[in-house]
C-alpha cells in the first residue's frame, strides 16, 4: 500500500495522537517513540561528546510538514524550528502544489569543492599548468585518504586551478572536486586537501596556506519545480501577485534577502531536525544567490499560458545521511527515518521542494491578505506564554488578542488577569 502524507486534521490532534500516526507511517520502534516523547532526550553524555564545554541542551519543537508529494512519492517532513507558522505554511503550500501534480526535482552528483591556496609562486600562470599536468598524481594521493568513500563510488574525481588577483598579489587556487556520495563531506574533503598540499607545494615551488572545503557548492545543486493551479491559489489575481513579488525580489537585494530567508525557513528546519550543518546551507545558498555579482533570488515564479503559477528553485545543497551529527544525535536519526530518504541526492531534492513550498506560502500570503494574519494568530500563543499563561489559558488569551487585533504582552497580561478573576 502506498503511504499518503495527506493527514486530515493533523494539526488539530494532540501530540500523542500525531506521534502514533508518524510511528505507523515511518515504522518507528517503541524506543524511538519514547525518545520523541521525552522532550529532554539528548543525553548529557552524548551532548558532551558532540561539542565542547557542554552545560546542557536547548530543545526546539519538532513538527511534521504534511501533504508533500515529490516525484510521485509522499513524504512526511520533520521540521525543527522556533518560529511559529513555518510548519503550517509549508503544509498548506504542499497541499496547493499537490493539486498541480506535486513537486518535481533533480540534482547533480554530490560533488564538493576543496580549496588549496598557493602563494609565493614565481609565475602563477605557469604554476597552474604544472598543477594541471600533475592531476593524476594529486588525485591518487587524495583518494588514498578515504578508502571507505572510494568503496561507495565516491572520492576525488577531478581538479582545476585558478589564478586570482588579491590585495596581496596573485594567488593560485587549486580546486579539488570530491564526490562525497551520502556524506556532506567537509571532513572528507578537508582531509584530502591537507594531504595533497605538500605535493602541490613541491610541484609549484609555492607555499600553501588554506586547505578547506568551499561552501559555495555549485557542483552539488538541487532543483525543484511545480505548478500551482490558479483555483488552488485563490484565483488569477493571486497568481499575478506572486509573480510580481518574484520579479520585485529578483531585481532588489533588500527584498531578495527576505524572499530567500523565507525559503530557508523550511530548508533549515529540516536540516536542523536531521543534524546536518545548517550554516553550510545558509552560506552556500546566499553565496550562490550572489554568484553573478548582484545578490538575487534562488527561486522564481511565473504565470503559464493557462494562468496557473509555475515555480522553481535551484541552490547548492550540501547535506548528508551519515557523518557529522546525523548518526550521533538520537532525534536526528529518528527524523531521518521519518523522512525516509535513501540517498543524499534524494535528501537534497526533498530540501529544495520544502524550500519552494515555504517560499510559495510566504509569497501567497504577502500578495493577498498579508503575512501577519496567519503569523500573528500563531505568534499570539508565544505572547500569551510570555505573559505567564499556562495550559488552556494559552489558547484563550491568544484567541482574544487575535480577535481584538492587539497581540501584545501588555494586553495578554490584562486578559490573563481578567480570566483569573472569573475563575
Ligand atoms: P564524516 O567525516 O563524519 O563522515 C564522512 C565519511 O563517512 C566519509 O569520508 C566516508 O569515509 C564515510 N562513509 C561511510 N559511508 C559513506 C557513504 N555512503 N557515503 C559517503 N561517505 C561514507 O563527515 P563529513 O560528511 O565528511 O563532514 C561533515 C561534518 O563536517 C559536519 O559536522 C560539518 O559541520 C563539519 N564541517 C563543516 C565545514 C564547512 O565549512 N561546512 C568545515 C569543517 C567541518
Amino acid at each position: 500500500m502506498t503511504k499518503s502524507s495527506v493527514i486530515s486534521g493533523f494539526y488539530k490532534l494532540p501530540p500523542k495522537e500525531r506521534l502514533a500516526i508518524i510511528k505507523d507511517f515511518a515504522g518507528l520502534t517503541d524506543e524511538e517513540v519514547g525518545f520523541l516523547e521525552n522532550t529532554g532526550s539528548l543525553p548529557m553524555d552524548v551532548a558532551d561528546h558532540m561539542v565542547e564545554n557542554v552545560i546542557g541542551v536547548i530543545p526546539e519543537p519538532l513538527g511534521i510538514g504534511v501533504n508533500f508529494q515529490i516525484n510521485g512519492k509522499d513524504y512526511l517532513i520533520p521540521m525543527a524550528t522556533e518560529e511559529p507558522s513555518v510548519i503550517a505554511a509549508a503544509s498548506y503550500a504542499a497541499k496547493m502544489v499537490r493539486d498541480g501534480g506535486g513537486f518535481h526535482t533533480s540534482s547533480t552528483a554530490p560533488v564538493m569543492i576543496g580549496q588549496i591556496q598557493v602563494v609565493s609562486v614565481a609565475h602563477a600562470g605557469y604554476a597552474r599548468t604544472q598543477v594541471l599536468d600533475s592531476k593524476d598524481e594529486i588525485l591518487k594521493k587524495a583518494n588514498e585518504q578515504d578508502p571507505v568513500l572510494n568503496s561507495f563510488g565516491g572520492g576525488a574525481k577531478d581538479l582545476d586551478a585558478r589564478v586570482i588577483e588579491t590585495s596581496l598579489g596573485e594567488m593560485l587556487i587549486v580546486h579539488l572536486y570530491v564526490d562525497c556520495r551520502d556524506a556532506m563531506g567537509a571532513n572528507a574533503v578537508n582531509t584530502m586537501a591537507e594531504a595533497v598540499s605538500p605535493m602541490i607545494e613541491r610541484i609549484t615551488g609555492g607555499h600553501v596556506y588554506l586547505r578547506i572545503i568551499s561552501n559555495l557548492a555549485v557542483k552539488r545543486m538541487a532543483k525543484a519545480w511545480c505548478t500551482v493551479p490558479k483555483e488552488s491559489l485563490g484565483g488569477e489575481a493571486v497568481v499575478d501577485g506572486v509573480v510580481y513579488a518574484s520579479a520585485f525580489a529578483a531585481a532588489d537585494p533588500y527584498r531578495a534577502a527576505t524572499h530567500n530567508k523565507g525559503a530557508m525557513n523550511g530548508i533549515i528546519a529540516v536540516v536542523l531536525a536531521t543534524g546536518n550543518d545548517h550554516r553550510a546551507i545558509e552560506a552556500g545558498g546566499h553565496a550562490f544567490a550572489a554568484f553573478n555579482g548582484a545578490y538575487t533570488t534562488f527561486s522564481k515564479w511565473t504565470k503559464n499560458k493557462n494562468g496557473d503559477l509555475e515555480g522553481e528553485i535551484e541552490l547548492p545543497m550540501a547535506v548528508g545521511l551519515i557523518g557529522g551529527a546525523v548518526k550521533t544525535h538520537p532525534i536526528a536519526r529518528i527524523a531521518m527515518k521519518i523522512l525516509g530518504v535513501k540517498s543524499a541526492n534524494e535528501f537534497a531534492e526533498v530540501l529544495a521542494a520544502v524550500g519552494l513550498a515555504q517560499n510559495l506560502a510566504a509569497l501567497r500570503a504577502l500578495s493577498s491578505e498579508g503575512i501577519q494574519r496567519g503569523h500573528m494568530s500563531l505568534h499570539a500563543r508565544n505572547i500569551a506564554i510570555t505573559a505567564g499563561a499556562k495550559g488552556e489559558l494559552v489558547d484563550l488569551v491568544a484567541e482574544r488578542m487575535v480577535k481584538e487585533r492587539k497581540v501584545r504582552v501588555d494586553r495578554a497580561k490584562e486578559v490573563l488577569d481578567e480570566l483569573a478573576k472569573k475563575q
